[in-house]
């Protein structure tokens, strides 16, 4: 079995449905088992449904465009009659969600996941209007999770048991990003989470290989639309691929490498667009020379704890420092310390970022820069090297003998 992973952007427009459709039907062969997000934007506008319920605002505007923007893709897919029952049953029961009073990441996860519920209704028919034998699957029933919500851990003993069976199917189409607790209550398993899942599925299969198509044509060493000279990998190996990720290159969601590579199941990055493209193999291999691999994480946040009383930064400190960190599950990007102070680089995500401030405050004194970007040159050259570590508004620089990175101001 084949594991196929379709994105918002793919879905976004009639004319993009029709084209991924295009691509099952190329593939109809073999089995299927096809993850979809959310079409388009939709799970941004979920999430402004969710903080304008929580906040006890109006929202129906908000989730009227999202239900006219489904029904109208449906309409032009020709599928309306066959799911408009469905469709109008799912903006009920978001209404009624949205009106519950609960906590704000339960809410937040039960209402979500209809981005992707929704999705995979329209898509499914679809595939079902021009002929193939797709049959639809709810996520929730086969990935389980425990109950963080909007960030699940997977069950994968439990997972595993129940994806088995499905090995057997001809053309599955299922969600991806969502899952469900022992009790059956929804979650889901952080932003851009499908990807992740396909993974999950692969490996619970242990399919012949997973693909993820993109607007891409594969993996590439920097973004186009920044450096002109950046190259598609034919191949990658898993670990350079899962370093990219950690560094932030968002071509695949972090998760998604590792369960492929404990069981050697290749994962292949393709363009949607144009499938004739060979797109990247990522799998066990040995790559002579890769060239410099560019990766720009914008909006970065340098965090300076400083000890009050001019004694050392020191060991029981930094414990104190990583301790309130973790408390508020935050990843740290770069760090450095001196004698009287840790420095540390983060994504700036306002609310969080300023309680860890706050937390840290109570015992450093604490100084912070907003608006910075990171830049992370894997593999870096002599050439690379100068260019970067030349670049303006430079703050911290930083490197080892393969990763160059360089913290800038302003948005690089
Ligand atoms: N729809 C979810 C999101 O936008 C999951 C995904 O696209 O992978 O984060
Ligand atoms: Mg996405």
């Amino acid at each position: 079995m084949d594991i196929f992973k379709f994105g918002g952007a793919s879905l976004q427009s009639p004319d993009r449905i029709r084209q991924v459709a295009n691509i099952i039907q190329q593939h109809k062969e073999e089995k299927l088992l096809v993850v979809v997000s959310a079409m388009g934007k939709t799970t941004n506008a979920l999430e402004e449904v969710v903080a304008l319920a929580m906040a006890k605002k109006d929202f129906t505007t908000e989730l009227g465009a999202i239900k006219s923007y489904h029904m109208d893709q449906a309409k032009a897919l020709n599928v309306l009659p066959s799911v408009e029952t469905e469709l109008l049953r799912a903006f009920e029961h978001i209404t009624q969600l949205a009106n519950q009073v609960g906590e704000y990441d339960f809410i937040y996860d039960q209402i979500v996941v209809y981005g992707e519920l929704i999705s995979s209704i329209i898509f499914a028919a679809y595939l079902k209007s021009v002929g193939l034998p797709a049959k639809w699957a709810d996520a929730r029933q086969y990935i389980k999770t425990n109950n963080a919500y909007r960030e699940a851990k997977v069950n994968w003993r439990e997972t595993e048991k129940l994806v088995g069976p499905l090995q057997h199917e001809k053309l599955l189409v299922t969600q991806g990003f969502i899952g469900s607790t022992s009790e059956g209550f929804t979650t889901t398993l952080g932003r851009d989470g499908s990807d992740f899942t396909a993974g999950i599925f692969g490996f619970c299969l242990n399919a012949k290989s997973v693909t993820i198509w993109k607007d891409v044509p594969g993996v590439m060493s920097a973004d186009p639309k920044r450096r002109a000279n950046a190259v598609v990998f034919e191949e990658l190996p898993y670990k350079e691929a899962a370093e990219m990720t950690y560094f932030g290159a968002s071509v695949i969601h972090p998760k998604t490498i590792k369960p492929l590579a404990n069981r050697g199941i290749p994962l292949r990055v393709k363009s949607f667009i144009d499938p004739a493209l060979p797109g990247t193999k990522i799998h066990e291999c040995k790559v002579d020379k890769l060239p410099p691999l560019i990766v720009y994480k914008e909006n970065q946040c340098l965090i300076s704890c400083k000890v009050t009383d001019y004694t050392f930064v020191d060991e029981p400190q930094l414990a104190v420092i990583f301790k309130a960190i973790s408390d508020h599950n935050v990843r740290i990007n770069l760090m450095q310390n001196s004698a009287i102070s840790f420095s540390f680089c983060v994504d700036y995500r306002e609310s969080k970022i300023m309680k860890l401030i706050e937390a840290l405050g109570q015992q450093f004194e604490v100084y912070f820069n907003t608006n910075l970007a990171l830049i992370t040159v894997k593999n870096y050259d002599s050439k690379t090297s100068a260019e970067f570590r030349a670049t303006p508004g430079l703050i911290l620089e930083q490197s080892s003998r393969s990763t160059l990175q360089v913290l800038v101001k302003g948005n690089a």
